[in-house]
């Protein structure tokens, strides 16, 4: 379905976005990874979504706090692969604090990684997607980009901000066959979530099965998780030829969530 098409997916080396890169690849896309981690694992990684796919499969370790890095990320991906046909900015961290508590420099990185590195990527990418007619720019948010929770001042922010560029760069490629979309999770179990279970039944002193429940999920009314593939499945859909007319759209994958 993807054949001939080049993706690239910030923060591949793990969670949702290493969930994406393994659908983009299997759906026929050659991908860049990016994203932190152990090398050796990364290549190990690399190397089972080339076989999985039959396609080219490269890694960049940007750092995306960097906006420079950000460009470049782009440029080496275009020079690599010979475009960047889909961008999928999912690349993402979580910090929990009181407001007054939150420390600046958490605030800086997560706006950094999640909003600004979205920003520069698409600054990048869409004029060699211009240049060939084609663009899906897909924007990993989540409900957090729509409805709020306490604790979560930087997150919510950015990702709120995030369906603003989403919506503000589909409007500017409307009439092109650029897409530019936010997909918006619930909670999906990743690494990300896993240390919120931790961090939460800390601030709530409670056992994790509880926290589970009843913190977590309190807000999702299917009581269970979304999984990876899910999400990975609605990304590949969008880059498809049925998705043309979507754009601009904010998309829950939430188990009910904002349905409230
Ligand atoms: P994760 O922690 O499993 O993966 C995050 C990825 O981002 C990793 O590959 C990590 O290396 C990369 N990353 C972090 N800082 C980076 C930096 N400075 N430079 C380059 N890469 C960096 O997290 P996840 O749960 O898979 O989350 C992926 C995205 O989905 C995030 O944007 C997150 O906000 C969003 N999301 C997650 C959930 C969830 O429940 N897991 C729900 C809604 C939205």
């Amino acid at each position: 379905m993807l054949q001939g098409k080049n993706a690239l997916v910030t923060g591949s080396t793990s969670g949702i976005g290493r969930g994406i890169a393994l659908a983009l690849a299997q759906a026929g896309a050659n991908v860049m990874l990016n994203g932190l981690g152990d090398p050796a694992e990364i290549e190990r990684l690399r190397a089972s979504l080339a076989d999985a796919g039959g396609v080219a499969v490269r890694y960049h370790p940007a750092d995306l706090r960097q906006p420079a890095e950000v460009a470049r990320l782009v440029a080496d991906t275009e020079q690599a692969l010979g475009a960047v046909d889909i961008l999928v900015n999912n690349a993402g961290i979580q910090f929990v604090s009181p407001v007054e508590d939150f420390p600046t420099e958490r605030w800086d990185a997560i706006q950094g990684i999640m909003l600004d590195a979205s920003f520069h990527a698409i600054r990048a990418a869409v004029p060699g997607m211009k240049r060939r007619g084609w663009g899906r720019i897909i924007n990993l948010v989540s409900v957090h980009g729509l409805v709020a929770s306490p604790f979560k001042s930087a997150y919510v922010a950015a990702k709120h901000g995030l369906i603003g560029l989403t919506r503000s760069v589909a409007l500017e490629l409307a009439e092109t066959a650029v897409t530019c979309n936010a997909i918006c999770p619930g909670y999906v179990q990743t690494p990300l979530v896993e240390a919120q279970i931790d961090s939460q039944a800390a601030v709530h002193g409670l056992p994790r099965e509880r926290v589970i429940r009843e913190v977590l999920l309190a807000a999702q009314p299917s009581k269970r998780f979304v999984q990876v593939e899910e999400v990975a499945a609605l990304a590949v859909f969008l880059c498809g030829e049925a998705a043309r007319s979507i754009t601009g759209a904010a998309i829950p994958i939430d188990g009910g969530w904002t349905a409230r």
